[in-house]
């Protein structure tokens, strides 16, 4: 059952003369409790289909399904209203209050969430339970970066988004942060869509999608995970 459908999804950026087709008509289907991931080039459009598909942008044509809600043609503020209390958005940069510790930074959105999970047992899922009184600038990048995960994840989202989380990280950290997100998919189902180009993510991933030219050209099936349906 897809959680999350995209179909025929088109973006075009306009600047004066300038057109820049960042999306051609994109399908993708999202299973509930899937982890997915989009590979492809810079600018293939990876980032612009998350960012619609978590209603940060909108798409120029198509449609976007999300459960039984149609998003397409919300106003701005259902749009905001959904991303609230269903996405978890994870970046390549971690954007944490350096004046806030570990546990206060996930705090700060476990206070404005309706049904959250205490602070600290985000960070333990992340394997941050020894950290949790640190402030970002005693923390690794790595460390930084599941900090951000916790934060995402404790207003339990059904959807996680997750922009090149590992952008920022030498390779062995990266994989620590793959696997707190490969944890938290098997661990609470959360539907998982994740930017990578960390090779460790072909082993937990249940699909692959190659994206080129505003386009997927191409989707890989991971025989080694049994994904849901
Ligand atoms: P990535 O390659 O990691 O997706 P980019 O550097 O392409 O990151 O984009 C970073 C941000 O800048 C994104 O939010 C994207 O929407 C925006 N962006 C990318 N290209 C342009 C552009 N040509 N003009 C304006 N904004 C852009
Ligand atoms: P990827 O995530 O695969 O690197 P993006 O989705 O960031 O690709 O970008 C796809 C294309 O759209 C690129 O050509 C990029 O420069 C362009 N683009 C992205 N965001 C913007 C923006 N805000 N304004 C103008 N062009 C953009």
């Amino acid at each position: 059952q897809p959680i999350f459908s995209a179909h025929d999804v088109s973006k075009v950026y306009r600047s004066g003369e300038v057109e820049v087709w960042a999306l051609r008509g994109v399908d993708l289907d999202l299973f509930e409790g899937e982890m997915a991931v989009l590979l492809g080039p810079s600018g293939s459009g990876k980032s612009t289909l998350l960012n619609i598909m978590g209603g940060l942008d909108r798409a120029s044509a198509g449609t976007v399904r999300f459960a039984d809600q149609e998003l397409t043609d919300y106003p701005d503020s259902r749009l905001t209203r959904f991303r609230r209390d269903h996405v978890g958005f994870v970046f390549q940069f971690y954007n944490l209050i350096p004046s806030l510790t570990a546990w206060e930074n996930v705090a700060l959105v476990t206070e404005i969430s309706r049904d959250p999970m205490p602070p600290e047992e985000a960070l333990s899922l992340v394997g941050l339970d020894k950290r949790m009184d640190h402030f970002p600038s005693q923390l690794s990048g790595g460390e930084q970066q599941r900090v951000a995960i916790a934060r995402a994840i404790a207003k339990r989202p059904q959807v996680l988004l997750c922009d090149e989380p590992t952008g920022a990280l030498d390779s062995k950290t990266g994989i620590l942060v793959l696997e707190a997100l490969d944890r938290i998919n098997r661990e609470f189902g959360t539907t998982t869509a994740v930017i990578t180009h960390n090779a460790g993510i072909r082993e937990i991933a249940h699909r692959v999608f190659t994206f080129q030219d505003g386009g997927i050209t191409q989707m890989h099936v991971n025989e080694r995970r049994i994904r849901p349906q």
